[in-house]
């Protein structure tokens, strides 16, 4: 399924138009690896909007998951806290390493961890609990950083959908001792394929340089701090190439003018859209979560009529869509994990349909989706009217 097979697709990979001129400054200079000087200035960039002591660029999302799971040297056995409603890659990461995955269900209205019952299944093997910002919209960051520090275990980040964001006044991905970014083309700042990890706890700057360099003290060798770069540790290539990161460097060259494009967007449609509480309700945004419009989605009362909206918007060319399936219902968890049951997990898996959403999204395309899920309303309206009718 491609993009341009819709008038309206969901997705728009954005360009400022500076990319491909900055990948030919990268091989006019002849440095095409990783950790040049694109890099260097991604990174800086990235540590300063973030506050973090240290920002280190992946070829993903998912590797810095992986990156994180290994700097935290999880093992056989050990168990880490996170929601089933997620990417596959929040949970793959650690069960790489052996982790038990203790998926802990969502808030009601909100598809995020439900930091009230989290506590309850810490027990002695929980390394780490892992937050993720479902489309920009923070966890309670206070509540989980409370309960991380009274358990003496470590609070992450999976901030793949959140660079923008915040909690209050202090951006999502500066909470967790690390938090992960990604630069994939459907996130709000893309690199086609990119990512990050941020090492906010000072502890870990120094050994995840490290890793992230096969396991060599390479970085510290480049800088001229050493005479010779040797094998210290356990690693893997995390680095991208200096092409990636030129490409990056085009679009945070224009950060703000991305970011306020998909927020206005995303403003956009909630207030065009009415709730209609016996159909769907718009998204809801708790108290305190300034968001940077990475996904907007209408939550139904029931599955029958998410798939008829998602067929009628399909007919008139407009492609929205479903999100996870949850990880405690697939078939990898299935095979290797006693079957669970999460039911506001499993409802926001049936029941939420994220509508079309890209910086380059015009108004008049917002409008016919809107106009579309208008007209699909007063149909589904006067149904509901005959049925209560004796
Ligand atoms: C996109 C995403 C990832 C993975 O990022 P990639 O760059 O695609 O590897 C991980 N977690 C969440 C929540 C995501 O949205």
């Amino acid at each position: 399924m491609n993009w341009k097979d819709y008038n309206i697709p969901f997705n728009k990979p954005y360009q400022t138009g500076r990319e491909a001129s900055l990948i030919q400054e990268v091989y006019a200079q002849g440095k095409l690896s990783g950790n040049g000087a694109f890099t260097q200035r991604c990174q800086n960039f990235l540590e300063n909007i973030i506050g973090s002591k240290k920002c280190l660029l992946t070829q993903s999302g998912t590797t810095a998951l992986e990156l994180m799971a290994l700097l935290l040297d999880i093992k056989e056995g050990d168990e880490v806290i996170l929601p089933s409603y997620t990417f596959v890659s929040t949970a793959n990461a650690f069960a790489l390493r052996g982790a038990k995955l203790v998926f802990v269900d969502t808030k009601k209205r909100v598809p995020v961890l439900d930091e009230n019952i989290v506590e309850a299944r810490i027990g002695p093997k929980t390394k780490a609990i892992i937050a993720v910002h479902y489309a920009g919209v923070a966890c309670n960051m206070k509540a989980l950083g409370n309960i991380a520090r009274d358990n003496n275990i470590y609070l992450l980040e999976d901030a793949a959908q959140a660079l923008g964001s915040f909690y209050y006044e202090k951006p999502l991905g500066s909470f967790g001792g690390l938090a992960a970014f990604s630069f994939h083309e459907t996130k709000n700042i893309s690199a086609g394929e990119g990512g990050c990890l941020m090492i906010n706890d000072p502890r870990l700057v120094e050994r995840a340089e490290i890793l992230w360099e096969k396991g060599t003290d390479r970085a510290a060798f480049f800088r001229g701090e050493k005479t010779k770069y040797q094998w210290q540790d356990l690693g893997s290539s995390f680095l991208p190439s200096e092409i990636t990161a030129a490409f990056l460097w085009g679009q945070l060259e224009d950060y703000e003018t991305i970011q306020q494009g998909r927020r206005q967007a995303w403003d956009y449609y909630d207030n065009h859209l009415p709730d209609l509480l016996d159909i769907y309700q718009k998204p809801y945004v708790p108290k305190g979560t300034n968001h940077n419009g990475h996904g907007y989605y209408l939550f139904f009362k029931n599955k029958y009529d998410r798939e008829d909206l998602r067929g009628y918007l399909g007919k008139r060319g407009i492609l929205a869509l479903a999100h996870y399936e949850p990880l405690h219902q697939s078939p990898y968890y299935l095979a290797n994990f006693p079957a669970i049951s999460l039911r506001r997990t499993e409802k926001f898996a049936d029941c939420l349909l994220r509508l079309p959403l890209y910086n380059s999204i015009s108004k008049e395309e917002q409008s016919r989706v809107i106009d579309a899920i208008g007209n699909w309303s007063n149909l589904q309206i006067k149904k509901l009217k005959s049925i209560q009718l004796p």
